[in-house]
C-alpha cells in the first residue's frame, strides 16, 4: 500500500453510517477499510504510515453551491467580510483606498446589509471616504452594491432615472439616488468598473483552490459561469495540470435572452471537460432575497402588497427549463421565497412530463422558504435541496430585516432542513461562497445546532429543523457528491473510491471533544496526494 491511516474514527458516509478506524490508499484509490488490529497487514516497506491518534477521517467535504473564481479574484481585491460594522467598513475601505492610489475605481465586496440602518449605506458615507475616485462594493449576498455619488455621476444615474427591470435604485425622501442598488440596478455601474483579465481569473481560481483545499474540500459546483473569461480560466487551469479540485460548473441561464441562448450553452459544455473540470449544469436565478423584499412570496411582506420579485414569469420559466432538460443538461435554480421554490418545483414537473425522466439530479439552492405542501416534491420529483445550512441560525439578517417582514407564521419555517429530510428528500450543502464563509466545520455546527458559532449565546433557531451530526456529515460529503455527479467515485469512504479525504484534529463524533466548528483540518488528500497539510501533522 502507498499509505495507511489507522488508529482513528474513519465517518465512511455511506447509507449505514459505518465508522472504521483504519484505511489503506493505493493508486490514488482507497484499497482497503477495517480496524487498527488488521491495518498492519497492509504496511509494507513503502508504505507511509498516520498514526491518527483519534483524530476523524471523512471523505473530502464537497461544496455544492459556490462562486469561486469570483471569490479567489475578491481575495485580491477590498475585502469587507470580516468587518461588522458601518464604522469598521469605512475603515477597511479608507485603508485599502490609500494603498492603492493607482486604482482608478476602488471596488471590493463583502460588506453586510445588518451593519447599516435599513440595510442601505449611504453614498454620502462612501463620498466621505472617498470623494474623488468612483467607488462599488458588492454586499455580502451579491444582490445588492454599495456606490460613492462619483460613482452615480459616471453612471448618469439621477432623480429622473427609472428603476430597470428586476432591479430597484434606492432613494432617499426626495427621490434622489441614495447609494445603495439592488439586483439588475448594480448593472448600471457594475458595467463601468475595468474588465477583469485573464490571468486575474486564473488567479481567481488558483487562490479560490488553495483557500478550500486548506478547508478540507475536495470538489465544488460553481454556481455560476457567465464571463468568457471564467471557463477560459477553468480550462487553462485544468490544461496545465494545475486542477486539483473536482469541479462541476453551471452556464448562467440569461433572463430576457429565450431559447435563442440554448445553442451557446450547448458549445460551452462541450468545451467544458478537462481534467477534473466538468460542465453540466444550467443555473437559472428565480428570485432575489427576502431581506430587500425580492424574494418571491406566495403572501406578500407583511403590511404591504408586494410579492417580491420572480425573475421570469411562470410560462417563460417553465419553457426555459423544459428546454434545458430535453438537452440533458442539470438545471440549477436560485429560490429563497416560497413561491420562487413553487414555480421552480412546477416548472420541474412539467420538464419531466414532457421530456420523461432520467438521472437529472436538478436542484434548488437556499431554499429559505418552502411551503408545507411542497416539501414532499422534492423527493417525489427527485429534485435536491441544495441548502446554505451556515444561513440558518439566529442574526441579524434573520431577526431584524426578514423575521418582521413575513410575520410569525412563515418565520416559524425558516431554513426546513430536518422537515424535507424527514419528507424523504435528498439534502446537499452549499456555502455559497463568497456570500458566506467556506468553511464546512462552522457549517455543520449551524446545521446541527441551529446555533451560529460566532452567537453561541443565542438560542437556536427552531431546533425542530436541526440535522443530527452523522446526517450532516453524510450531506456535505455523499448528499454534495450526488448532486455533483460524482458519487461514483467520490462522497463515501469505500474500497474502490478515489482516496479524497480529510483528517480533522479532533474525534468530533464524540461530544466531549466540543462544538465541531472549532475543529480544524490537518489534512486533504486528492488521490491520495496531499493538497493540503497542517506543519503540526509532520507530513
Ligand atoms: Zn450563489
Amino acid at each position: 500500500m502507498d499509505l495507511v491511516l489507522t488508529g482513528g474514527k474513519v465517518f465512511c458516509a455511506d447509507k449505514a453510517l459505518t465508522v472504521a478506524e483504519a484505511l489503506a490508499v493505493r493508486n490514488g484509490r482507497i484499497a482497503w477499510v477495517g480496524s487498527s488490529a488488521e491495518a498492519a497487514e497492509h504496511v509494507g516497506t513503502k508504505t507511509r504510515l498516520l498514526e491518527l491518534e483519534g483524530r476523524t477521517v471523512l471523505p473530502g467535504f464537497q461544496d455544492a453551491h459556490c462562486h469561486p473564481a469570483e471569490g479567489g479574484m475578491e481575495l485580491a481585491r477590498c475585502v469587507l467580510n470580516d468587518a461588522n460594522s458601518r464604522e469598521a467598513c469605512l475603515a477597511a475601505i479608507a485603508a485599502y483606498a490609500a494603498d492603492h492610489p493607482e486604482l482608478e475605481w476602488v471596488s471590493g465586496s463583502g460588506w453586510s446589509i445588518d451593519s447599516f440602518e435599513h440595510g442601505t449605506p449611504s453614498r454620502e458615507d462612501l463620498d466621505a471616504v472617498l470623494p474623488d475616485r468612483p467607488a462599488f462594493f458588492d454586499n455580502r449576498d451579491g444582490h445588492g452594491a454599495w456606490v460613492n455619488s462619483r460613482a452615480l455621476a459616471l453612471a448618469g444615474i439621477t432623480r429622473e432615472t427609472p428603476d430597470p427591470s428586476g432591479g430597484r435604485i434606492e432613494r432617499d425622501a426626495e427621490g434622489k439616488p441614495q447609494g445603495t442598488l439592488h439586483e439588475h440596478a448594480m448593472e448600471l455601474v457594475r458595467k463601468l468598473l475595468p474588465p477583469t483579465t485573464a490571468e486575474e481569473w486564473e488567479a481567481g481560481v488558483l487562490r479560490a483552490q488553495d483557500t478550500f483545499h486548506a478547508l478540507g474540500i475536495t470538489a465544488w459546483q460553481d454556481a455560476r459561469i457567465d464571463h468568457p473569461l471564467h471557463l477560459a480560466a477553468y480550462r487553462a487551469v485544468a490544461e496545465r495540470g494545475e486542477l486539483t479540485m473536482r469541479v462541476e460548473g453551471n452556464l448562467l441561464w440569461e433572463r430576457g435572452s429565450g431559447e435563442e441562448q440554448l445553442e451557446k450553452l450547448v458549445a460551452q459544455r462541450a468545451q467544458g471537460s478537462v481534467g477534473r473540470l466538468r460542465i453540466r449544469g444550467a443555473k437559472i436565478f428565480v428570485d432575489g432575497v427576502l431581506e430587500n423584499f425580492t424574494g418571491a412570496l406566495l403572501e406578500p411582506y407583511v403590511g404591504t402588497d408586494n410579492y417580491g420579485i420572480s425573475m421570469f414569469d411562470r410560462t417563460e420559466l417553465e419553457r426555459a427549463v423544459v428546454v434545458l432538460d430535453s438537452h440533458s443538461f442539470q438545471v440549477h435554480m436560485h429560490t429563497i421565497g416560497d413561491a420562487a421554490v413553487r414555480d421552480a418545483l412546477d416548472a420541474l414537473d412539467a420538464a419531466m412530463r414532457a421530456n420523461g425522466r432520467r438521472d437529472s439530479r436538478h436542484h434548488l439552492a437556499h431554499l429559505q422558504l418552502v411551503h408545507p405542501d411542497d416539501l414532499p416534491r422534492f423527493a417525489g420529483l427527485g429534485v435536491i435541496p441544495n441548502v446554505s445550512p451556515l444561513w440558518a441560525c439566529h442574526s441579524g439578517y434573520v431577526d431584524e430585516l426578514t423575521e418582521p417582514f413575513i410575520g410569525p407564521e412563515r418565520s416559524a419555517r425558516m431554513y426546513p432542513f430536518g422537515s424535507l429530510v424527514r419528507a424523504g428528500a435528498r439534502l446537499a450543502f452549499g456555502s455559497d461562497w463568497m456570500v458566506s464563509t467556506s468553511d464546512p466545520l462552522p457549517q455543520l455546527e449551524v446545521a446541527v445546532t441551529r446555533v451560529s458559532p460566532e452567537t453561541r449565546e443565542l438560542p437556536p433557531l427552531l431546533p425542530d429543523e436541526a440535522l443530527d451530526l452523522p446526517t450532516a456529515l453524510r450531506t456535505f460529503t455523499a448528499g454534495s457528491a450526488y448532486v455533483n455527479f460524482l458519487d461514483d467515485e467520490t462522497g463515501t469512504i469505500e474500497p474502490g473510491k478515489l482516496a479524497d479525504l480529510v483528517v480533522l484534529d479532533r474525534d468530533v463524533l464524540d461530544r466531549g471533544s466540543g462544538p465541531i466548528g472549532d475543529a480544524r483540518v490537518l489534512l486533504t488528500l486528492v488521490e491520495g496526494e496531499a493538497v493540503h497539510a497542517d506543519p503540526a501533522l509532520g507530513w
